[in-house]
């Protein structure tokens, strides 16, 4: 069994602000460290009910946080930037399952440092006039491939997320949102052993859980936190301006959505 891991870092417990998450906090490295054991769990568990290949994606900002050393000896790791498809990159039918560690809710929802792709430049993100976050378009693009999102692990919030999409999802809460930067968090111990458990439960009964996919056509909305950021996205020629925050576009395959939705995010963190 071939196992996929997503690992982002606002959803891991005692990380709650961003001087753990940015690349030049004074706490990173710390919070660096409780993300690689998180996803050690996870590693673990997936070896202990017999998975034969974990390949691990780290997906947070620079996509170069996971201590490599540390890592499970048994696993791979995909580190660095950019990549195609981002916090999905190495994503493929030959996995028959994908699990989501440290993930957390959509910009503008309650839930710990909550926010879509980039804190400072996304508002929203809709698909078919559906809103996603993070957790949704990353299963999404799982989906395509006919891979199930089995497991997830975050505040409570973020996984009331992901049941709105998945609504069988195994899940571990290692933290308990209080605002956006204020938690209520499982000792690190603790919420390794849950993620460990969480997660050969949910390998165990991966079947019991379809791959998450929507209907094509597509029609993608972009909403902006300033018109800037649409200015100098409306440039691309594939893009409509609906909304002076807003560009549109259309696409039959999910993951050209993807893709544009980053490359326009991308472009968008140009703008002066
Ligand atoms: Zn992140």
């Amino acid at each position: 069994m071939n196992i996929y891991i997503s690992a982002d870092i606002e959803g891991v417990s005692g990380v709650v602000h961003s001087e753990h998450t940015s690349r030049d906090g004074k706490e990173h490295d710390y919070a660096r460290l409780l993300m690689t054991e998180e996803v050690n769990a996870c590693i673990v568990g997936a070896l202990e009910v017999g998975a034969k290949r974990v390949v691990v994606n780290d997906s947070h900002g620079t996509m170069r946080n996971i201590y490599h050393e540390k890592l499970h000896p048994k696993s791979e790791l995909i580190l660095g930037s950019p990549k195609k498809l981002a916090m999905m990159e190495g994503i493929s039918s030959e996995f028959d399952a994908a699990l989501f560690i440290g993930y957390h809710t959509k910009m503008g929802q309650n839930g710990i440092l909550n926010h879509t792709f980039n804190g400072k430049i996304v508002k929203s993100i809709e698909i078919n006039g559906i809103e996603f976050g993070e957790f949704g378009l990353n299963a999404l693009v799982a989906g395509y491939f006919n891979v199930p999102v089995i497991f997830v692990s975050g505040c409570n919030l973020a996984i009331k997320e992901a049941e709105e999409c998945i609504p069988n999802i195994n899940h571990s809460i290692v933290k308990q949102t209080i605002n956006r930067t204020t938690a209520l968090n499982l000792h690190p111990v603790e919420a390794r052993e849950l993620i460990k458990e969480g997660t050969k439960k949910a390998i165990l009964h991966y079947e019991q859980i379809k791959p998450f996919s929507i209907e094509p056509p597509y029609t993608v909305k972009v909403e902006f936190l300033h018109t800037g950021l649409a200015d100098v996205v409306e440039i691309l020629p594939f893009v409509k301006r609906i909304e002076p925050l807003t560009i549109s576009f259309n696409s039959n395959d999910i993951i050209e959505c993807y893709r544009l939705i980053r490359s326009s995010i991308m472009l968008g963190g140009s703008a002066g």
